[in-house]
């Protein structure tokens, strides 16, 4: 069983690339075999990770254009960590939306390269382009779970109605498991008090939407949010991760923070399966006030 994320946000610069790249290398960091796919053309996560796009043999390019029957997918895999698998981007991938145009399968073309290899690792994430275009399409088409990175101001709830319109096509269409598992605060500032406010706007509109049939029936904002650390914003430039570059920096406490509890719910969830209780369950509602200090120790 794997757990299979993806990043989005229709909107730039929101934390999108911040979190898939450090919550990957966080869930790693925690003895858990870990692949990231890097589906934006801007390659972020993969300079993230310190590798040349340009240097990359195959890419996520060729594999959405490859047929898996007669090229593995697995060869594309850059090795980048231990435990933390990379299938990188390159700049060719903002041509994929024509290279596929009137291909049928075109949305789902990730999905089925990537289902062999889902018992190699037990995460997965998928970092996003900022749109909701072919390549985000692929990543809803082969995921369970959409993760939502935003900042609490109060334009970024603007964007998500679209993005829930989007998730509720796939999930009547190709992917019907698909749900909504929360948002990341990122860049937080807790004690502003607009912050406050959209976070308790967001929360009111989850738990509105606890009774309802639809995909983020079960969402919730996710613990603990990620505070503004500068030191986040310049690790990528020098191609590592958080916990290579400050380890003991608020932003790796908050990340490292995020992904046990991430790996927690996963394993409670897992063990719930072995166990048969009720079947299916979501994973539950989890906030964890003793995460973050846990993780200072
Ligand atoms: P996206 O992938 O959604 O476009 P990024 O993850 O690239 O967004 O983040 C946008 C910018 O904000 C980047 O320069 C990144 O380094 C910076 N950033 C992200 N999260 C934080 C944070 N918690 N604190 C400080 N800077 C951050
Ligand atoms: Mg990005």
């Amino acid at each position: 069983m794997t757990r299979v994320a993806a990043l989005i946000n229709q909107k730039g610069g929101v934390g999108k690339t911040t979190t898939a790249v450090n919550l990957a290398a966080g869930v790693a960091e925690l003895g858990r075999r870990v692949l990231l796919i890097d589906l934006d053309p801007q390659a972020h996560s993969t300079l993230h990770l310190g590798v040349d796009p340009a240097s990359v043999d195959r890419s996520v390019y060729d594999v959405l254009l490859e047929d898996p029957r007669e090229t593995d997918p697995a060869t594309a895999i850059v090795r980048t960590r231990e435990r933390l698998g990379l299938l990188a981007a390159e700049t060719d991938l903002a041509a994929i939306e024509s290279e596929l145009a009137g291909v049928p399968d075109r949305s789902t073309r990730l999905s089925r390269a990537i289902e062999p290899l889902k018992s190699e690792y037990e995460f997965i994430f998928v970092d996003c382009p900022p749109s909701l275009g072919l390549l985000t399409l692929n990543a809803l088409a082969m995921v369970r779970e959409v993760v939502v990175p935003m900042q609490a101001h109060y334009l970024a709830l603007q964007g998500m109605g679209k993005l829930l319109e989007t998730v509720t096509l796939i999930g009547r269409g190709v992917n019907p498991r698909l749900r909504v598992t929360g948002v990341v605060l990122c860049q937080h500032e807790e004690t502003t008090k607009l912050s406050k406010e959209v976070v308790a706007d967001m929360e009111a509109f989850f738990k509105g939407s606890r009774e309802k049939d639809v995909p983020w029936k079960g969402a919730r904002v996710m613990r603990p949010a990620i505070r503004r650390n500068v030191k986040l914003a310049e690790c990528p430039s020098f191609g590592k991760t958080i916990f290579e570059y400050a380890p003991q920096c608020p932003g790796a406490l908050d990340y490292l923070a995020l992904a046990r509890g991430f790996v927690e719910e996963w394993d409670r969830l897992l063990a719930k399966r072995a166990d048969p209780g009720p079947a299916d369950a979501a994973p539950e509602v989890v906030v964890k006030p003793g995460a973050a200090a846990e993780s200072r120790r």
